[in-house]
């Protein structure tokens, strides 16, 4: 047979195969579009989005299928809609993740990054890189995401690291970094500094300390007072510098300007008067830590005191602790309490909820640590990025997250950007070891720039891996090298259309890529020279979030609770176009998704549906072929037109792909993956697979005599609505598209792929030049259909046998409907099942009837009476009721139950009793009519 497709639909057998020559063909590369170049396909605006960059570390969860699905639906859709598309795929290289993997490696080897150094470590990482790193991608390859892999970067390649050195001198020299003492949340764990936003905090049961610090008089000596502070850790006080209290607090008026002895350490510290501190919580005086505590360090600074570190890196007491070096600082802690108490100056040991902050990636409880860090001065590149979404050059869907991103904009704190991980973009600035100076150069510097001494080292610390990434939509397209020659990219491509991510990242790094490309893209010019407006500047127009997908109870999916679904392992039990059909059905905006396997069950069997669709499609084409009629597939390829006397079907179904079209694209350019969905499966499943493939039969005659034309011309509206079908399938469905496709056209393509063939698309007219009012296909066909579905109801109320036609009598309230019927005659009879059409000025009134809104329908048809089929129903019924009849009067003439029995339970027996010998009798009356063998 010249169309072989296999019997059954098996997608492990064809989606590998399709995956492979897509990447192999390069069939999603998107050259450059340039005047020389733009070909027929030159569809005007290209379309580009850059994918979110999974960490290089990553393996592919329901999360990227599910934003990857949405993702490549749209490209697919804008690509065959004719514009040049570009998806661009890459990954980030995850500063903690990646360094914590290799580490890992390291110690199960018995050594560790320390031991090995810098330089060394820093090649195992790109040597782990080239053998782990990017799993994920293969993975998208394998689910057939249409990116353009030719494109593929990684944030630390030659060309993106430019362009981070770059932005770092620009801000610099621009006076917008600086380096400042601060208090940052440190993790002993990763040993680095982590941002306020991967700090998740959490409620902990621990204690309130009451401590009782010694006052003393100008020589030093106790004055048999004390002063009370509280704190929930204890071992912060080896740092403590002062006491402070409110100015008005009548308690402590007698000790402004005393000082204190601090337990343990024998340091006598001052009281101060701060207006800050609260006189209602605790003793209302407070302990002051400036290298430990936030808040203290801002009174720190009011009142220039100096901060005391007491904590390595690891969170152990350093030798600023005196007698506690070395201890762990939970360790510390007991010891502290311990030695409070022995010398009376513990006062009192509270319960205590507090809230904790925990490091994002490892759980452990963060420090919060006074150390020297690199900031960015945020304000006006955060005024601009406001200003580009006040002003609606970028559009967020759903709408309620531009008043998130401004809300957060507009609270925004200056960004430290340095990280103390080896694995990263070592941050551009020498320190002088004679003048102390900074020099930040785009070229490493061998001198000081500002003394000339070349005792110079470079800073240890490397940038925020979203310092990277919130550039990659300049970095990606050239910049900061746009030159003449260069520039191409850069004028097709930015700003970019779209971007597709989770509500999780809209700060780490949607944001930050709007404030970083309005602030950086602004400087290159626009293709005609001219000054780059702020509606060009923004990175992307319009950013879409998508929902989290849950499990089947709405909860969240995640490894420790044992709900996850792996979404390789779910493809490869109901294949691809499955798995991404149901995550489309459920994409509606705004709602999160609650996966459900039942739902793949049933995408899987729509994919059954259309594969043996195409078989039968295949076949009839065949037996075609033996009697030499053809179908012209180079006709193929664009929206599918009948002539205005086609039959009934063939316009109707062509109406209906029209109208699906013309909503399915509506649905795509609102982001409503979960209505294009549904469309398309009533259309295929219900339209074009139940509806027209069952009318359209009664034409497709293959004996000798048939009429050919009427052949030829039944076969030719299938097979160019079913060839319209599958484009409009491809984007949500690609492989089983693809290999159907392929399929009928025999290797005599029109294109490489469906992928690169023309979506279906309506002229804006089409649906009101193609109205007929009155009669329009629509009408007619629905007409047909309900008048069906109420003749086969009818049929198996009666009880008719499968095989036999039966005559009907049927009234219409118009003419126009007796048209209808009188006009399709031949099609109806066949799908109702109907012998003979009977029209009647009213249906009597003993038959059973249907009412329609235009109609009203009887099956005239006694059903041939099988006596003894009958007597022997009717006897197996008595005996049952006979049965029931006696246990419910064994029940109600039991006294102790009735005594025992609740009245509604007495009561519902009583009933139960009178109906089963309502029944009885009725039985036994039938069973006594029967006639006599
Ligand atoms: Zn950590
Ligand atoms: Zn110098």
């Amino acid at each position: 047979m010249p169309h072989d497709l296999p019997k059954a639909y098996d997608p492990t057998a064809i989606e590998d195969r399709w995956a492979e020559y897509w990447v192999s063909e390069n069939l999603f590369a998107q050259p450059t579009p340039t005047a020389a170049n733009q070909g027929e396909r030159a569809g005007g605006q290209p379309f580009t989005v850059l994918l979110p960059p999974p960490n290089v570390t990553g393996n592919l969860h329901m999360g990227h299928m599910f934003q990857h699905t949405v993702i490549d639906i749209l490209t697919r859709w804008r690509r065959m809609s004719g514009r040049p598309t570009l998806w661009l795929p890459g990954t980030d290289h995850a500063g903690i993740a990646t360094q914590m993997m290799v580490e890992r490696q390291l110690t199960s080897e018995g050594t560790s990054r320390q031991k090995i150094g810098r330089e060394a470590f820093i090649e195992r990482v790109w040597e782990w890189k080239r053998h782990y790193g990017g799993v994920i991608l293969d993975q998208m390859k394998r689910l057939g995401a249409s990116v353009d892999w030719q494109r593929e970067y990684f944030t630390m390649d030659d060309r993106l690291s430019i362009a981070v050195r770059e932005a770092f001198v620009r801000l610099y020299d621009q006076g917008l970094i600086y380096r400042g003492a601060y208090i940052v949340n440190w993790c002993p764990r990763c040993q680095t500094a982590i941002s306020d936003l991967e700090v998740v905090h959490g409620e902990q049961k621990g204690h309130l300390w009451e401590i009782r610090y010694p006052v003393v008089d100008a020589d030093g000596k106790d004055t048999g007072e004390f002063l009370t502070v509280a704190t929930t850790r204890p071992e912060t006080m080896l740092g403590d510098v002062a006491v402070a209290v409110h100015p008005q607090d009548e308690r402590y008026l007698h000790l402004h300007g005393k000082k204190l002895r601090l337990p343990l350490m024998n340091r006598e510290i001052p009281v101060i008067l701060d207006e800050w501190v609260s006189l209602d919580f605790g003793t209302g005086a407070v302990k002051v830590t400036p290298a430990h505590d936030p808040n203290d360090f801002a009174i720190g600074e009011r009142h220039h005191l100096s901060s005391i570190n007491v904590m390595d890196d690891r969170a152990h007491i350093n030798a600023e602790g005196g007698a506690y070096a070395g201890l762990d600082r939970y360790v510390a802690r007991k010891k502290i309490v311990a030695d409070l108490e022995v010398q009376g100056l513990l006062a009192a040991v509270k319960d205590y909820t507090n809230n904790v902050g925990h490091c994002d990636r490892c759980k452990t409880v963060v420090e919060p640590r006074l150390s020297t860090q690199w900031f960015v001065k945020i304000q006006p590149l955060a005024d601009k990025a406001i200003q580009a979404v006040e002003q609606k050059h970028i559009r967020f869907t759903p709408e309620q997250y531009e008043k998130t991103y401004f809300e957060w904009m507009r609270n925004i704190h200056d960004w430290c950007i340095s990280r103390q991980l080896w694995w990263g973009h070592r941050i551009p600035a020498w320190h002088c070891g004679v003048c102390r100076k900074i020099t930040v150069a785009r070229v490493d510097p061998t001198a000081c720039a500002h003394c000339g001494s070349d005792e110079i080292t470079q800073e240890t610390d490397v940038l925020d891996t979203w310092f990277s990434s919130g550039l990659l939509p300049v970095s990606v397209f050239g910049w900061p090298n746009i030159t003449a020659e260069t520039r191409a990219d850069f004028d097709a491509f930015y700003p970019t259309s779209l971007l597709v991510t989770g509500f999780d990242i809209l700060f780490f790094w949607v944001a930050r890529m709007i404030m970083m490309g309005c602030w950086f893209s602004s400087d290159v010019p626009m293709p005609d020279g001219s000054p780059r407006p702020l509606a060009e500047s923004v990175p992307f127009k319009e950013v879409y979030i998508h929902a989290l997908v849950r499990d089947a109870n709405r909860v969240k999916m995640s490894k420790t609770k044992g709900n996850s679904v792996d979404p390789l392992e779910i493809v490869s039990q109901y294949g691809t176009d499955a798995v991404r059909f149901t995550l489309a059905s459920m994409a509606s905006p705004g709602t999160d998704i609650a996966f459900n396997v039942a739902r793949t069950e049933g995408y899987r069997a729509f994919a059954n549906k259309i594969w043996n669709a195409a078989r039968f499609l295949f076949m009839n084409v065949d037996r075609a072929a033996e009697i030499g009629i053809t179908v012209d597939l180079a006709a193929l390829g664009s929206m599918p037109t009948v002539p205005a006397d086609a039959p009934l079907e063939d316009r109707w179904i062509t109406d209906a792909l029209h109208h699906v079209t013309a909503r399915v694209n509506a649905s795509l350019e609102n982001y409503r993956f979960d209505e294009a969905a549904s469309e398309i499966y009533q259309f295929f499943w219900g339209s074009f697979c139940d509806a027209y493939i069952e009318s359209v039969k009664l034409r497709l005659e293959f004996s000798e005599n048939a009429d050919k034309a009427r052949t030829k011309s039944a076969l030719t509206t299938l097979v160019s609505i079913f060839e319209a079908s599958l484009r409009l399938l491809s984007p949500f469905m690609p492989f089983i598209t693809e290999e159907i496709w392929q399929s009928l056209y025999e290797g005599d393509l029109p294109a490489r792929s469906v992928a690169l063939s023309k979506f279906p698309s309506v002229e804006l007219n089409w649906l009101t030049a193609n109205s007929r009012p009155g009669i329009d296909s629509v009408i007619e066909m629905d007409f047909l259909l309900s008048l069906k579905t109420e003749v086969l109801a009818l049929r198996k109320e009666i009880g008719v046998e499968e095989k036999v036609a039966v005559p009907i009598l049927l009234w219409c309230a118009l003419p126009s409907f007796k048209k209808i019927i009188d006009d399709n005659h031949d099609l109806f009879i066949r799908l109702a099942k109907v012998s003979e059409i009977k029209h009647a000025a009213m249906i009597p009134p003993d038959l059973a009837k249907r009412i329609g809104s235009n109609f009203e329908v009887a099956v005239d048809y006694a059903k041939p009476r099988d006596v003894s089929a009958e007597r022997e129903r009717l006897t197996r019924d008595i005996a049952k009721y006979e049965k029931g009849l006696a246990a419910a009067e064994r029940q109600l003439g039991n006294e102790s139950f009735l005594a025992k029995a609740p009245a509604q339970v007495v009561e519902g027996l009583k009933k139960q009793e009178l109906e089963t010998r309502l029944l009885l009798e009725k039985a036994r009356a039938a069973l006594g009519a029967l006639p006599k063998d």
